[in-house]
């Protein structure tokens, strides 16, 4: 083990941090007790600065797949940096080029080297913090100011203040054990299990080509975040879980504050599309498990798939068509009621057809893998 490559303050403090927040607060509220208050200001703590990172840090700053009002940007950066991972900068840095150079050795925490490394090990390693592609961000004032004042402002928002709220009701220390350390322990423990844990265990529903995967209890303490095959393949979605009962607050913050005006120009991917990826994840995984097929069956197989797949691109350019007219329909802004009641019958119909061939595919990935070949 080379030991010169870490950085000996960050593992200090990354070592620290965890010990004290799960240690410290067990052994105070062992000698203390537990006031209501406490488990209150951790779970707030929580959720603001993992909103502030899921909503503000991810979602409006490194992917722009919204826009926001310059009081929720400002807002955003503050619950954001509560979480002690660095300014928006730096942060949407390191994120945007593990987008772009996803599993290869320029990924900064690339599951390619390891669990750990994709948790922590990348953080605590001792190497130049080159900042890149995101002059957008670095033009925005708000933004210039957080990363220039950014240690002074996580600080006072991480620590200081819930310490002062503890003051209120007689308690700094446990305000700080409970809505500090305990907090930060784990919105960056829950933080970092979405570059390690989400390329690692889960499903690749929209794209088996990388390592990103799709996991909905990790979604459910990552405030929606969890949903990372869907994430790596339509990044610039607002949203992660996309189906509707997915688990992701910061999608339904993002939209709720859109009917305020406080957020807009909402990004999304067409329906059609995801479903076409859907339909071709789907082909790519099963055409893994074809090797192994008698030859006849394998063309029978193959036969039938290209007659689905054929399918469902016929769909797709008839689909097209019907989110034009919708969109002309929109900016004409004269209500035709009837039209648009064609239209969304012709949606349906569409969304109907391709579930029938999503069927499809699945009766034969089940035939496929059970041995099967009746189909
Ligand atoms: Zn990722
Ligand atoms: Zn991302």
């Amino acid at each position: 083990m080379n030991l010169k490559k870490y950085n000996w303050w960050m593992v200090s403090a990354l070592t620290l941090i965890p010990i004290i927040g799960i240690f410290g607060t067990v052994l105070y509220s062992y000698q203390n007790g537990i006031v209501w208050q406490e488990p209150l200001l951790f779970i707030l703590g929580w959720w603001f600065a993992g909103m502030g990172i899921t909503f503000g840090y991810h979602r409006l700053f490194a992917h722009r797949s919204f826009k926001a009002h310059p009081i929720i940007q400002f807002i955003a950066l503050i619950f954001g940096s509560a979480a002690i991972q660095n300014s928006v900068i730096k942060w949407s840095s390191d994120h945007r080029v593990h987008h772009r150079k996803l599993d290869t050795e320029e990924d900064p925490y690339s599951i390619t080297k390891g669990f750990w490394h994709a948790h922590i090990g990348w953080i605590l390693e001792k190497k130049d913090s080159q900042i890149k592609g995101v002059k957008d961000l670095q033009n925005n004032k708000l933004l210039q100011w957080q990363h220039k004042h950014y240690f002074k402002i996580a600080i006072t928002v991480s620590f200081l203040l819930p310490m002062m709220l503890g003051s209120i009701y007689g308690r700094p220390f446990g305000g700080l054990l409970w809505g500090g350390f305990l907090k930060l322990t784990l919105v960056h423990h829950f933080t970092f299990f979405i570059n390690s844990l989400c390329h690692y265990a889960g499903k690749k529903t929209f794209d088996p080509t990388t390592t990103a995967r799709d996991s909905w209890w990790v979604a459910f303490f990552t405030f929606g975040e969890g949903y990372h095959n869907y994430h790596h393949k339509f990044q610039w979605d607002y949203r992660n879980g996309v189906s509707w009962y997915a688990f992701d607050p910061g999608k339904w913050s993002i939209k709720f504050l859109s009917w305020f005006g406080l957020t807009k120009d909402i990004r999304t991917v067409s329906e059609y599309h995801i479903l076409m990826a859907r339909l071709e994840g789907m082909k790519n995984s099963m055409q893994a498990n074809y090797t192994s097929l008698p030859e006849k069956i394998k063309l029978n197989y193959q036969i039938k798939l290209n007659n689905f797949y054929d399918n469902a691109s016929k769909i797709v350019e008839l689909w097209k068509e019907v989110e034009k007219d919708f969109n002309e329909l929109k900016r004409s802004k004269i209500t035709n009621k009837f039209q648009l009641n064609i239209l969304k019958q012709k949606r349906k119909l569409y969304r109907t057809e391709f579930a029938g061939i999503i069927h499809g595919f699945t009766a034969i990935m089940i035939s496929i893998k059970s041995g099967n070949y009746s189909f």
